[in-house]
């Protein structure tokens, strides 16, 4: 099974897969990671490494498709009780991501996006940061060295102006302290304004997310997002952030054909932008409610999303883009996605 797969179809099997079952006994060689948003919002995690790629993967002690053997002098992965990754290392998070330093700066949403997993989190789980606690460990941070970039995300609180305001805050008090730093940013706009003002204060990168290039299932699962109109603001960052500074994700498994992936793909590249090709991770927080609202839905597979990552990069490629224009963010970061240029 091991030595017929190759790294990438391993990966790519990770990131489609379930949970990676650790023993009871487990004690990771650093402090682990417990996203607050991302494909694995709510649950500890670990970044594996393995031959030059790497993937977050939510860990159980209880069960998973994959498990972890082996301890500090060398770990090995299992997949469905046979072997799958003979040697692998465990790699620390800087805040979020390794070497980024990533924080969510807010997660009671007044949006309702089906898939989402972070706002639904309970308040234990959740870090509801105060923003100058998030400019103290981006210094802190940045102190230990090793920070490769700051990133931001945050869910819509109160409204999308506030929710821009607390961006500024944090970028203007890192782009002061910190004149050469990488500062990404993942807010909703209502204006080209906000995307100005995001420019303004310091940020060198922003992701603005359409989810989906499919507008019956945007509809149905971003109800507050209208493709139009993100695409225009998208459009817009381009002039403001420059090709090759500007990302959004595309999410696949909501019922989306291949197709319109690519179309919207496509779509983007002609902006300049360069998306994130994003495998829906299906759980117990969010299956009923997407199966109710899209009906059954189908997994992603491992040769699917291989398959659209390599088409991607093709297109992304005839309009002279790449993902290493990008030094924060999911881009950079690696560990959720299939990335053109750096995965394969
Ligand atoms: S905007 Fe949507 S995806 Fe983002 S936090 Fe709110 S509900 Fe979740
Ligand atoms: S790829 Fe993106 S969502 Fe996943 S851990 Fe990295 S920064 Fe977070």
């Amino acid at each position: 099974m091991e030595a017929s797969l190759s790294p990438v179809q391993k990966k790519a099997i990770l990131i489609c897969g379930g949970p990676v079952k650790v023993s009871a006994d487990f004690r990771p060689p650093f402090r682990l990671s417990r996203s607050t948003a991302g494909p694995g919002a709510g649950s500890a995690s670990i970044v594996l490494a393995f031959d030059g790629l790497r993937a977050k993967k939510a860990i159980s002690r209880e069960s998973g498709d994959f498990e972890l053997m082996g301890g500090v002098e060398g770990y090995s992965l299992t997949w469905q009780g046979k072997p799958f990754i003979d040697a692998l290392e465990l790699r620390p998070v800087l805040y979020h991501s390794p070497e980024q330093a990533f924080f969510n700066l807010g997660q009671e949403c007044i949006f309702d996006c089906l898939f989402c997993t972070s706002r639904k989190l309970n308040k234990d789980v959740t870090k509801s940061l105060e923003l100058d606690k998030v400019f103290e460990l981006i210094i802190e941070a940045e102190r230990k060295g090793g920070m490769k970039g700051v990133a931001l995300t945050s869910a819509v609180v109160g409204s999308i102006h506030e929710t821009v305001d607390r961006f500024i805050y944090v970028i203007e008090k890192v782009r002061s302290a910190l004149p050469d730093a990488s500062i990404g940013v993942e807010p909703y706009v209502e204006s080209y304004e906000d995307i100005d003002r995001l420019r303004l204060a310091g940020a060198n990168e922003i992701k603005i997310n359409i989810e989906s290039f499919d507008p019956r299932i945007i509809a149905i699962a971003c109800p507050k997002l209208q493709l139009p109109r993100q695409l225009d603001f998208l459009r817009y960052a381009v002039t403001v952030f420059g090709r090759g500074k500007v990302t959004s994700n595309l999410i696949i498994g909501m019922g989306e054909t291949d197709r319109n992936v690519l179309e919207g793909v496509m779509t983007l590249a002609a902006m300049g932008v360069v998306p994130t090709i994003r495998a829906l991770k299906i759980n117990e927080t969010n299956r009923p409610v997407l199966e109710e609202a899209l009906g059954k839905l189908e997994p992603v597979t491992p040769e699917r999303l291989i398959h659209l990552s390599q088409e991607t990069k093709i297109i992304l490629a005839t309009h002279g883009l790449t993902t290493r224009t990008f030094d924060t963010m999911c881009h950079e970061c690696t560990c959720c996605d299939l990335v053109p240029f750096r995965d394969l």
